[in-house]
C-alpha cells in the first residue's frame, strides 16, 4: 500500500549546526586545521592526506589571491576546479601540474573529514531525538543534502527504520546493517559519508559507520574487488558526473514532493550552485498546486530571498524553538 505523505523536511547544512556541523564559511578556516582533522581516524592513510591538504591549501591561496573577496569560499574553489576539469587546466607548483581532477578528489576528502571531525555523534542534542520521533510518528520524509549521519544514528537510537530508496542490484550492505531498505523515506541527495562506489562496477557499497576500515576496502560484488571511493556530491554547477547513481533519489524525491501536503525547509537557503534543488522544488510545485512551503533557517538568516514568494511561510526560530513545538 502506497503511504501518503503528510510533511518532509528538507535540511540543509543549518540543521547539522546545533550539533556541531559546519557551514561553508569554516572551511579552510582556523578552526579547520588539519591536524584537528587528522587526528579522528577518518582516513587510513593519514600521511598521504597530510601532505595533499599542504598543496591543497597552496592551490587555494593562490586562487583567493587572484579572485575578488566575494568569490573566494570553498564553493567557489570547488567550482572553479570543476570547471577547470571541464576545459582540461592543470594545476602547478614547484613544477609539479596536478590535473584538475586531483585537486577536486582532495577538495571532496577534506570536506568529508572536516565534517566528520565536527560533528559530536556522542551528543547530539536531545530535541533532535524529539525530531526524528515526531518524523517517524507522523507519515513524514525527510529529503536532505547533507552527508552527515545524524539522523542514521538517531534512528537507530529510537529502533527506527530508514529507507535509503537505493537500487538493491547497486547496493552492497556492510558491517551488519540489517535495513535501509524500507520503513521512513530518507534521501540523501548528495550521497553521505557511508557510500562508497567502486571504481570499477560503480556499485554502491553502504558501511554502518565511518572509519579508515571503510577506506581500504574493496568491492563486495563477487569477482570485482574494485576500489572503493567515497561517495559525496560536492557543492558544484555541474552533477553529470554523479548522474546515473543519484537520479533514482532525485526521481523519488519528486514523487513524494508532488504528493505531500507541505515542506518545512530546515537549514537550507537555496546557494546559487545548488540549482538542481531549487528546480525539485519547482518542478513539483508546477504539479502539486496545494504544496505548502515553511522555512526555518533560524533566527540569523536572511529570509528576502523567501519572502520574495507570498506563498513561503518564514518561520524565523532556531531548530531547537522549532523542534519543541513539534
Ligand atoms: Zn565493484
Amino acid at each position: 500500500m502506497k503511504r501518503t505523505i503528510d510533511t518532509i523536511y528538507w535540511l540543509g547544512a543549518g540543521f547539522s549546526r546545533e550539533s556541531g556541523g559546519p557551514l561553508i564559511k569554516d572551511f579552510f578556516s582556523k578552526e579547520g586545521d588539519l591536524n584537528k582533522i587528522l587526528e579522528h581516524k577518518y582516513l587510513n592513510d593519514q600521511m598521504y592526506h597530510r601532505f595533499n591538504y599542504s598543496k591543497l591549501t597552496w592551490f587555494y591561496d593562490r586562487f583567493k589571491s587572484f579572485v575578488g573577496e566575494e568569490e573566494t569560499t570553498i564553493e567557489d574553489f570547488f567550482n572553479f576546479s570543476q570547471s577547470a576539469q571541464f576545459i582540461g587546466g592543470q594545476f602547478k607548483r614547484a613544477n609539479i601540474s596536478y590535473k584538475a581532477n586531483t585537486i577536486h578528489k582532495w577538495l571532496t576528502d577534506y570536506i568529508a573529514c572536516f565534517i566528520n571531525d565536527r560533528i559530536d555523534y556522542a551528543n547530539i542534542p536531545e530535541y533532535y531525538t524529539k525530531f526524528i520521533n515526531h518524523c517517524f510518528n507522523n507519515k513524514s520524509a525527510v529529503i536532505t543534502f547533507n552527508y552527515d549521519l545524524i539522523l542514521e544514528t538517531l534512528f537507530d537510537k529510537i529502533g527506527a527504520s530508514f529507507n535509503y530508496n537505493q537500487n538493491r542490484s547497486l547496493t552492497s550492505l556492510r558491517q551488519g546493517i540489517t535495513s535501509v531498505t524500507s520503513g521512513i523515506d530518507y534521501l540523501k541527495l548528495h550521497g553521505s559519508l557511508n557510500w562508497m562506489t567502486c571504481s570499477k562496477c560503480k556499485k554502491i557499497n553502504i558501511f554502518r559507520s565511518i572509519n579508515s576500515f571503510a577506506f581500504s576496502q574493496r568491492c563486495r560484488k563477487s569477482n570485482c574487488n574494485g576500489k572503493l571511493r567515497l561517495f559525496i556530491v560536492p557543492p558544484v554547477w555541474g552533477k553529470n558526473k554523479y548522474a546515473t547513481l543519484l537520479k533514482p533519489l532525485w526521481k523519488r524525491a519528486l514523487d513524494l514532493l508532488e504528493n505531500a501536503k507541505r515542506i518545512v525547509v530546515i537549514g537550507y537557503s537555496f546557494p546559487n550552485y545548488d540549482l538542481l534543488a531549487l528546480s525539485l522544488v519547482r518542478a513539483a510545485v508546477l504539479i502539486n498546486h496545494a504544496l505548502q512551503i515553511e522555512v526555518v533557517n533560524g533566527t540569523k538568516s536572511d529570509y528576502s530571498k523567501f519572502e520574495k514568494t507570498p506563498e513561503v511561510i518564514c518561520n524565523k526560530i532556531d531548530f531547537k524553538d522549532y523542534a519543541s513545538t513539534l
